[in-house]
This record gives structure tokens, C-alpha cells and sequence, in this order.
């Protein structure tokens, strides 16, 4: 970066519509730049379109990047900048740079009056950090409006006045932006604006490389979606800084936000679409949740089993179950998808048995009989607050000599009622040595 002031940029988003994964990102990149060169974060609301800026919209996003812990040093509402606006809007008129223009107005379709900049029509270059020069002939553009009054200047004149007022050195937003700069270079020009230095972010593609959009994709591109879903944050922060950005550091993916601080530069930002991959996401989320200590899956395992089942016997089967939910969940919301598949079922109610499905393929029902009742008189040598280990110490010798599946199947069948579960010793352990021998004994009753 061959720029000796002060490094200061913005994230400037539009509050017509909730924070989405792109913006997050956008947000996130200019966060990571101000502070790795100590530099200032300036958020700006462009909240001019009255039409379509809602103020939920906005406190949607002041909420997450709150969340996210993307704080910001500068907060600014470009509609309460008018003034400033308007008078930067008079020099250029006063200077010649721009000119009243009568003529028929969209509006009402009379006629009107618009400000025009005098275009002088060149081709106007500029660096862009990650896509290089970029050349493009200004004479189609002609002489655009830039305000449909004095006091109603557009978007592009509000954007070059803000970043140059606020003293803004680094522009980085997305790709779609692209083509608003040359005009935004010929306002500045006009002004008398230093040029910032221009850095476009690769578009975010879904899985099937198609722009990640609200109309094609949905809620799964609201950040509120992934935080609802109890998507922990420093996951996100991880997974979206890799979205178009390389860290140069081999192989390794997790980083902490004050690595990704330490580490994140432009030079490493890659032109070609950056695909936006759930299953990934959920991978990142993950690794971060072994991190956390198990009381706090425990309280959501509590919290979504209660929306179900009575809260006493949550509370007792939850710290039982919790390591091996642990295994399977990616992210909370895994937790109330098991339960409705179901998952847990069998420990809250009876299971209601298939008697056919208690017999393990060939075996004859004599001798899955026999099997239950050698397993019923192997739980009663346990001690009531057996384990899983203990309970396997006892059976397995048995299933081994007899076959593992003609003796566990029945026992796993009976204790779950269903044909995908935790392993028989689990199930024992968990449903206790009365509820585990009530169980057995009911599928003995079911096939004879
Ligand atoms: N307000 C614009 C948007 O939300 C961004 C303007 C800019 O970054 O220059 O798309």
C-alpha cells in the first residue's frame, strides 16, 4: 500500500434489506484492514433511498455487527448529511464542473430541472488491488445526472462526497461496484477529491456457482438464519474471512478474529468467484464447538427437549445423553432436527415394538428368545448405576460367542424401538437397569 495517511475505510450498506452473507463480508474485510494497519472503521448507513430504506433493515445490521463484534470507530446516516451534500453540490454548480439542466422529467412527466455533471469525456483508468487496471471510454455516459435538485443529489454524488469528507483512502466493497466507479472518478475529479485506492471483492456464488441471492436462495442468505440456527460467531468470522481471501498459511483454516486481524492483507484476495459452502460452514462450526465447554450444549439440549417433553425428565436425561450428541451435532440447531426425526423419543415413551423386527435376520425366535433372556439375567447382575463400559463387559463376551448381531440387534430393537440408535450399552445405561429390564421383557411378551 503506497499510501502515507492514515489508513481509513468504510462499509456503507444500504438498509433495504437484512444483513446477508455478502455484506458480512464486505463488513468483515474492511473491519480486518482498518485494524491491521490501526486504522479507522468508518460504518455509513446509505439510507437515502427513502422508498426502500427501512430502519429495521438498519438496526438488523447495527445488531450483528455488534454481534459479530465488528465494532465500529465512525457511525454516520448519509440522509442526515444533506447539508453537506448539498453545499459540496453548489461549488460544483458555482465552478461550472456541473449545470442546471431543464428537460422533461420522469417524474410526473413534466418538465423539470436535473444537475448534470460536464462529462469530459475521457477514458478514465484506475488501479483496482485485486483485478489491476481497469480502462473504460467515459464519452457513452455523456453528461449524467448527479441530482435531480440542489438539494437532492444521487447516489454517487453522496458516495464520492462522504468517502472524500470522511477522508475515506481505501474503497473495498463488492464486485458489483465495478461499474459505478468511473463515474464516481469524474465526480471526484470534479470535486477536486483525491482518489481513493480501489479493492473489489469477488462475488460470493452458492454451491451451483450462481450469484448468492435473497430471490434464489432465500433466508440462507440472512446472517439472522445462521444465527438463529445457533451458529457460534468466531465460526462465521472464520469461514466468511476465507470467502475470496487466502491467509497464505499452508493448509491451516481456523484463525482466531485477532489472527485474522494480524494476517489479513488485500494482496491475497483472489479475483475468481468465492463459493458460499453450508456443509463447510458447518465444518468450521464444529471444530469451534468442541472448543466450548459441554455445559453449554447441555443447556440447549435442555432447552429443545423441553419444547417437548416434561422438564424433569429433560433434566435427568440430558447430562446422560450429551457427549453423544456431541458427536453428531455440527451446530445447535442439529439438536431439534434429531429431535424431530424422533431421535430421542424412545427414552421419554415405551417403544412400540414391530415384533418382527426384534428377530435379527435368519435367527429363529427360539433362539432370539433365548437371547433375551440370557441378557436380561446378565443386566440383573448389574450393579443400578452401571455404565455403558460395565454394561458391554457383562454382554459382550455372550454377543461375541453367539453372534453379535442375533444377540445385540433384539436388544438394541428392544430397548429403542428402532432400527437406527446409540449402541445397546448406551441405551442400557441411559434408560437405567428397571426401565432396561421392563424393555426386554416386553419384546419377549411381542415375539411369543
Ligand atoms: N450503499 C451501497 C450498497 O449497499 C454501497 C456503496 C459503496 O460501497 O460504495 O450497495
Amino acid at each position: 500500500m503506497k499510501n502515507n495517511s492514515p489508513v481509513a475505510v468504510r462499509f456503507a450498506p444500504s438498509p433495504t434489506g437484512f444483513f446477508h452473507i455478502g455484506s458480512v463480508r464486505t463488513a468483515l474485510f474492511n473491519f480486518l484492514f482498518a485494524r491491521h494497519y490501526g486504522g479507522q472503521f468508518v460504518l455509513r448507513i446509505e439510507d437515502t433511498d427513502v422508498a426502500r430504506s427501512k430502519k429495521e433493515y438498519e438496526d438488523n445490521i447495527l445488531e450483528n455487527m455488534r454481534w459479530l463484534g465488528l465494532e465500529w470507530d465512525v457511525f454516520a446516516r448519509q440522509s442526515e448529511r444533506a447539508d453537506i451534500h448539498a453545499t459540496e453540490l453548489q461549488k460544483l454548480l458555482a465552478s461550472g464542473a456541473a449545470y442546471v439542466s431543464k428537460e422533461k422529467v420522469e417524474k410526473e412527466g413534466d418538465r423539470g430541472e436535473v444537475i448534470r455533471l460536464r462529462n469530459p469525456g475521457t477514458i478514465v483508468t484506475f488501479h483496482d488491488e485485486i483485478r489491476g487496471d481497469i480502462s473504460v471510454d467515459t464519452t457513452d455516459l455523456g453528461d449524467f445526472i448527479i441530482a435531480r435538485s440542489p438539494t437532492e443529489p444521487l447516489f454517487h454524488f453522496s458516495v464520492v462526497v462522504d468517502d472524500f469528507l470522511m477522508g475515506i483512502t481505501h474503497v473495498i466493497r463488492g464486485e458489483d461496484h465495478i461499474s459505478n466507479t468511473p463515474r464516481q472518478i469524474l465526480i471526484q475529479e470534479a470535486l477536486g477529491a483525491p482518489r481513493p485506492i480501489y479493492a473489489h471483492l469477488p462475488l460470493i456464488l452458492a454451491a451451483d456457482r450462481s450469484k448468492l441471492s435473497k430471490r434464489k436462495h432465500g433466508e440462507r442468505v440472512a446472517l439472522s438464519y445462521y444465527k438463529q440456527a445457533g451458529f457460534l460467531r468466531a465460526a462465521l468470522i472464520n469461514y466468511i474471512a476465507l470467502l475470496g481471501w487466502n491467509p497464505n498459511q499452508n493448509e491451516r483454516e481456523i484463525f482466531s478474529l485477532d489472527e485474522l486481524i494480524h494476517l489479513f492483507d488485500i494482496a491475497h484476495i483472489q479475483k475468481a468467484g468465492a463459493i458460499f459452502n453450508e456443509e463447510k460452514l458447518r465444518w468450521f462450526n464444529r471444530e469451534y464447538m468442541r472448543t466450548q465447554p459441554p455445559e453449554l450444549l447441555l443447556q440447549d439440549i435442555v432447552k429443545v427437549l423441553s419444547k417437548r417433553y416434561f422438564a424433569g425428565a429433560v433434566e435427568t436425561l440430558a447430562p446422560k445423553i450429551v457427549s453423544s450428541i456431541r458427536e453428531r451435532v455440527s451446530v445447535t440447531s442439529d439438536v431439534e432436527t434429531m429431535m424431530d426425526a424422533g431421535e430421542f423419543s424412545y427414552f421419554f415413551e415405551t417403544p412400540v415394538l414391530d415384533a418382527k423386527k426384534i428377530i435379527w435376520k435368519d435367527t429363529s425366535t427360539e433362539t432370539t428368545r433365548a437371547h433375551l433372556e440370557k441378557i436380561i439375567s446378565f443386566v440383573t447382575t448389574l450393579t443400578s448405576d452401571f455404565d455403558a463400559e460395565k454394561a458391554k463387559m457383562v454382554l459382550w463376551p455372550y454377543a461375541e460367542h453367539q453372534g453379535r448381531g442375533a444377540v445385540l440387534w433384539p436388544m438394541r430393537y428392544a430397548l429403542s424401538g428402532r432400527e437406527k440408535s446409540p449402541d445397546p450399552f448406551t441405551l442400557a445405561a441411559i434408560l437405567g437397569k428397571e426401565e432396561t429390564i421392563k424393555r426386554l421383557k416386553a419384546a419377549l411378551v411381542a415375539i411369543s
